[in-house]
């Protein structure tokens, strides 16, 4: 493809998928978008962190051959768009890349240009690890518990923008169909006539991806456990059905290699009493059982026969090997996962909680200054790298802030594209500043003797730290 105001580097070559596997030369052409606001500043510290990186891994054999692609406002002023065509095409031709934070254009047009993206690419999991990297300022008292992976699904639910705007010949046309052809849900309206309306889908195929995405990574990186995350208790047939798909796939998908909670419990009731009857083990998992419709009683009684049916491969404690599915309501995630952060690992959910719960559990291990993000298909091999903080356009230009977090963001770039070498110095490097107590003024109003840093000086720490 030709492009009109992308340079696409003279050498490097592709990167690319072959029946699944992302395939990467040692001379990629990488799509970046520096970003706006203190994007600029941010982009310059961490490039040469990334360029260091590399070159300290392996000593000019390979070699990373950055290409500028623009959005947001670089973009305008060039060309008068926010998010020009020839942009999304190069992240799709080039399939991996990294950007920084871009400002939302206020009034009409796109409404993110990182939503467009995501949508454009059909980017379904966005990906937020959240690590503690010792001597990081953190309000909790443990901080060093915290070792989650959130899966946030990345394409739908509220987030589909399907929306009825009150006062709209749309929004009239709606409630009028919904009022005549769906009498008993619009009973339920409280305020029918002076309601905006937006519609939640959650599709199965849009959950299974997603979930099979978690339990993949999982399983790929030695983690313990995936928790579901849902509100299915109020949203049945979207929340719920997420729930209930995303047990169907780790079941179907996965039975050698998973176990799910209420598998735990059957199993592990029958290992300690060996003459424990099928409507024994019920009672035990669900003390409710005796006062229970015979219907649901029969569905438990399956579920128990079923569980003790895995036995040669899951039973006498095989179970505790295997990874570990489980479901959590949305509300008390937020709860747990600050109260018992060890008993959290792989999170999987949907836009709407993954949106909220990523930027909860960031602030554990230090803010938006340092946690690293991920959008990414991984049928296609597409992924975007990029900040979670926005553009912070007061400190633009003044080499402040944290550079954290697009630092990390190719961190976990290095790791997608299998360079293990690159990414770990990269983590060691940005380690061992935090632990010097040479940092940006975010960490630095929160610590007692740390050195003050500029941004770029930041990134020439992680450099210099970066084999010790
Ligand atoms: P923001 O840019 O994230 O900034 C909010 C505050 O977070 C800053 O004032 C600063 O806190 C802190 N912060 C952000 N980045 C930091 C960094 N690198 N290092 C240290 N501290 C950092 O949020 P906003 O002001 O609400 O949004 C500004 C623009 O960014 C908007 O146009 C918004 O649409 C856009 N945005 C873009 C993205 C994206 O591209 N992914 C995401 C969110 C927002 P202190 O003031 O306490 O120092």
């Amino acid at each position: 493809m030709s492009y009109a105001i992308i340079k696409v580097p003279e050498n490097g070559g592709k990167v690319s998928i072959k029946d699944g596997k992302l395939q990467v030369p040692n001379n990629p052409i990488l799509p970046f978008i520096e970003g706006d606001g203190t994007g600029r500043d941010i982009w310059r510290a961490s490039v040469r962190v990334f360029d260091a990186a590399v070159e300290k891994a392996y000593g000019g054999k390979r070699k990373v051959h950055w290409m500028e692609v623009y959005a947001g406002e670089k973009a305008y002023d060039m060309v008068n768009e926010w998010l020009p065509e020839e942009t999304v095409e190069a992240f799709r031709e080039f399939l991996v890349g990294i950007k920084g934070p871009l400002t939302t254009p206020i009034g009409g047009g796109i409404r993110s240009l990182n939503v467009a993206l995501r949508k454009y690419l059909d980017l379904y999991v966005c990906l937020r690890p959240v690590q503690y990297i010792d001597g990081v300022p953190s309000p909790v008292k443990r901080p060093e518990d915290v070792d989650m992976v959130i899966f946030r699904e990345n394409t739908e639910d509220i987030y589909a923008g399907a929306e009825f705007e009150l006062g709209t010949q749309e929004s009239e046309d709606f409630r009028a169909m919904l009022k005549e052809q769906f009498p008993n849900q619009y009973a339920k309206l409280r305020f029918p006539d002076t309601s905006g309306i937006s519609i939640k889908p959650v599709s199965k195929e849009g959950t299974e991806r997603l979930v099979r995405a978690a339990i993949q990574w999982a399983l790929d990186n030695n983690r313990k456990g995936v928790s579901l995350v849902h509100k299915g208790n109020i949203m049945k047939f979207t929340e719920g059905a997420f729930r209930g798909w995303g047990y169907d796939l780790a079941t179907r998908e996965f039975r050698n290699d998973i176990v799910t909670e209420r598998e735990t419990w059957i199993l592990g009731n029958k290992e300690a009493n060996p003459d424990l009857t099928v409507e024994e083990n019920a009672r035990m998992i669900d003390p409710g059982f005796g006062m229970m419709a015979p219907d649901t009683q029969q569905e438990i009684l399956d579920e128990v026969e079923a569980a003790l049916g895995l036995w040669e491969t899951h039973g006498d404690g095989q179970w505790k090997d295997k990874l570990r599915i489980k479901d959590t309501i949305a509300d008390i995630v937020f709860q747990q996962t600050i109260t018992r952060a060890k008993e959290f690992d792989v999170l999987a959910t949907m836009n709407l909680n993954g949106d909220y719960l990523s930027d909860a559990l960031a602030a554990q291990i230090g803010g938006m200054g340092i946690a690293p993000g991920a959008n990414i298909n991984y049928e296609t091999g597409a992924a975007i790298f990029e900040a979670t903080h926005g553009t912070a356009p007061k400190y633009a230009d003044q080499d402040k802030v944290n550079p954290g977090s697009v630092i990390l963001s190719g961190e976990m770039m290095f790791r997608y594209m299998g360079w293990h070498e690159a990414a770990d110095l990269i983590l060691n490097g940005m380690r061992e500043a935090v632990k010097a107590e040479t940092v940006t003024y975010d960490f630095h109003r929160l610590m007692d003797n740390a050195t003050l840093l500029k941004c770029s000086e930041f990134g020439d720490a992680i450099i210099q730290y970066m084999e010790e």
